[in-house]
């Protein structure tokens, strides 16, 4: 995954989800569909889908 700058992309939708200040373990929300996204590393930055049990 190429990303090195901070930018999280919905791993659903592919919407730009935006966090004013991104810190390891900080859930984001898509906007667009609601999807919630991890952050496990700054830099790099990556993050995962956070399933949620039902
Ligand atoms: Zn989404």
């Amino acid at each position: 995954m190429p990303d090195t700058n901070n930018k999280v992309v919905c791993p659903d939708c592919q919407a730009e989800i935006k966090g004013e200040k991104l810190s390891v373990g900080d859930i984001l929300e898509c906007s667009e569909c609601g999807t919630e996204v991890e952050i496990l590393s700054i830099d790099p930055l990556k993050y995962q889908e956070l399933i949620e049990e039902k």
